[in-house]
């Protein structure tokens, strides 16, 4: 059993994730965008190949930025009043306790913040608070980073018990990639932690079917016997999950696990992320080659976030649209079109 996070790309050479004469060129990669594989991805990549492989190994192609990349790709900075706040939306907020994760995604949308440094303060994490606090409308706080299940289960506690005390806060969302990349991180302590009468929620990112294994099986069982609703986030990537089969596997594979598919993200525009993005009528054709095939349990919200931080906007295939004044044409999951008539008063 290995141990240990690997973060060099003379550890990668030393694993096998990489031959040595490309360990120079990773080596640059690495001064650019974090890089960490913890050792469950390591043995997820031994058994699952290369779509686990391509979303955690460095390539050369992160160092091509696109014209249309930013730094900030969904326009967070924008909608941030204090340091680890995003509020973009009146009724909710994103948290940013820290800003550091278990691993680092080839494709993430935050890389120019992420593993660039620690945590909030205890001050700023105060601030962060009172912010919420003084703010009537935030109905839900989404609390991600960074991941926020690499902060200890204590820490965990403590936030949720400081919006449990929020009487306008009805929620509590985490966003996670721990139990797929480090199932062994979500102990009966930190499930405890996550207890409150308010309705906590855990959004768990999953890409591929061969990251659901039986020890990540098994973390999302512990959260869901403690109550716990779970929602499987993902990203389109091309050479990862971008056919029809394989996201049919991954969202089964997560209802069967009872984590609902929740989003399917359109891969954003982060700097040296053009070989992980596919077009958007590929996304679409994916959607609308799931439909009526595969339960609807199984269908996510297919979106866009935009740039310059307009927020999330579903782009899935439109099957409806209006003929004249009392009738619509609806195509059904065959492609075939039906007339719908509008009884008009
Ligand atoms: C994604 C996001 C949310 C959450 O959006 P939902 O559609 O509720 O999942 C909230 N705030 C910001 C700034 C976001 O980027
Ligand atoms: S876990 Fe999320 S925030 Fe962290 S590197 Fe991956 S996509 Fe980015």
């Amino acid at each position: 059993m290995k141990s240990r996070t690997l973060r060099r790309a003379d550890e990668l050479v030393g694993a096998g994730l990489l031959p040595a004469r490309r360990r120079r060129e990773v080596e640059r990669v690495a001064r650019r965008f974090a890089v960490a594989l913890t050792p469950h991805v390591v043995e997820m990549i031994e058994s699952g190949g290369a779509p686990i492989a391509r979303q955690f190994v460095p390539s050369t192609a992160e160092l091509r930025v696109a014209p249309e990349e930013r730094a900030d790709p969904i326009g967070d900075d924008r909608f941030a009043p204090l340091k680890g706040i995003v509020h973009r939306y009146p009724d909710r907020v994103l948290l940013k306790p820290l800003l550091v994760c278990p691993v680092y995604c080839r494709f993430c949308f935050r890389r120019e913040a992420v593993g660039k440094g620690g945590a909030l303060t205890a001050r700023e994490l105060t601030a962060a608070l009172d912010y919420i606090h003084g703010n009537p409308a935030i109905w839900e706080v989404i609390i991600t980073g960074g991941d926020p299940f690499l902060l200890s289960a204590r820490r965990v506690k403590a936030i949720v018990r400081a919006l449990d005390v929020i009487p306008h806060v009805q929620v509590i969302r985490f966003h996670t990639r721990v139990p797929i990349v480090e199932p062994s991180r979500v102990t009966p302590a930190l499930v405890a932690a996550l207890a409150t009468d308010k309705a906590v929620y855990v959004a768990i990112h999953a890409n591929h079917p061969r990251e659901l294994t039986a020890a990540t099986r098994a973390a999302c069982a512990r959260l869901g016997k403690a109550g716990i609703p779970l929602l499987g986030q993902s990203v389109l990537l091309k050479g990862v999950n971008d056919n029809a089969a394989t996201l049919e596997a991954l969202f089964r594979g997560l209802v069967a696990m009872r984590v609902k598919p929740y989003y399917l993200h359109h891969a954003d525009l982060a700097h040296g992320t053009a070989h992980f993005r596919t077009t958007l009528s590929t996304g679409r054709d994916l959607m609308r080659t799931l439909r009526g095939r595969v339960s609807g349990l199984c269908q996510p919200t297919y979106v866009v976030d935009l740039p310059g931080g307009y927020g999330k906007v579903p782009v899935a295939p439109c099957y409806a649209e209006a003929i004249d004044d009392d009738s619509w044409s609806i195509e059904d999951s065959t492609g075939r079109r039906h007339r719908y008539p509008i009884a008009t008063p």
